[in-house]
């Protein structure tokens, strides 16, 4: 997938919403004209093929799951397959969002089996990368966003991010209101795609980076103003529809 001067805005609703948000969410998007920006909605995946229906009017909008399992279809109880949600509509799935990394202990090798199992299905993985707190005092931030992008990049090198999105999440400023500085990110952005770079730089240079952490409108103009960071992971400001179209209004 190629890079474009448009920025992407995700929203990641994690386990939120209901069937009526979903309905009046969606339905304030399409009363809205809508900015020049590719936008994703990731619902809990219970919701997606409501969310499909309700876009079937608003085809600029693109959605996404936030997890897939590693397996193809098969004995894998409470699992979604990529296939099946591609089957929904699906276009993106999130891998390795640290809630999954932290909650469900999921190591960089399975996180790299479902950015993979994602991928040959044809979805667009965007692998979430970021250091907690404790990393960041102890200035290992560069080492271990580094060391997350290493079990994939050993497997197919930098090809495996052709196709695919990465997401600069830095743990400290998920859901706490704490957001990296525009400087702070932009650095840690430009770092990822020097390490894609060191592999081909034609990939590294269409590569979007995505920045997320308590983004909300008051702060994503700023962010979005830095050279490597081609747009935004949104969570809790991405459930209120005119929040989150303030977001993807940002870009100007
Ligand atoms: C996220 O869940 O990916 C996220 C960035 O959350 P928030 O915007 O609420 O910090």
């Amino acid at each position: 997938m190629t890079k474009t001067s448009k920025k992407l805005i995700a929203g990641n609703w994690k386990m939120n919403g209901s069937q009526q948000h979903v309905a009046a969410f969606f339905q304030r998007l399409s009363q809205h004209t809508l900015p020049n920006t590719e936008i994703v909605v990731c619902p809990p995946s219970i919701y997606l093929p409501q969310a499909a229906q309700s876009l079937k009017a608003l085809p600029q909008v693109k959605l996404g799951a936030q997890d897939v399992s590693a397996h193809l279809p098969g004995a894998y109880t409470g699992e979604i397959a990529a296939s099946m949600l591609l089957e929904h509509d699906c276009r993106y799935v999130l891998v390795g969002h640290s809630e999954r990394r932290e909650y469900h202990q999921e190591t960089d090798a399975q996180i790299a089996d479902k950015f993979f199992a994602a991928k040959a299905a044809g979805l667009i993985p965007v692998l979430c990368v970021g250091e907690t707190h404790a990393q960041r005092l102890a200035e290992q931030t560069n080492a271990v966003v580094v060391s997350q992008l290493s079990d994939i990049l050993s497997r197919q090198g930098a090809t495996a991010f052709d196709g695919a999105l990465l997401a600069y999440e830095p743990v400290w400023a998920i859901g706490t209101g704490l957001t990296a500085t525009p400087e702070q990110a932009e650095a840690v952005h430009l770092l990822l795609r020097e390490t894609i770079d060191g592999y081909d730089s034609t990939v590294a240079e269409r590569l979007s980076i995505l920045y997320g952490g308590s983004v909300k409108a008051a702060n994503a103009a700023a962010l979005f103003k830095m050279p490597n960071i081609d747009g935004a992971l949104v969570g809790g400001a991405s459930l209120q529809a005119e929040e989150f179209l303030a977001i993807c209004e940002s870009n100007k």
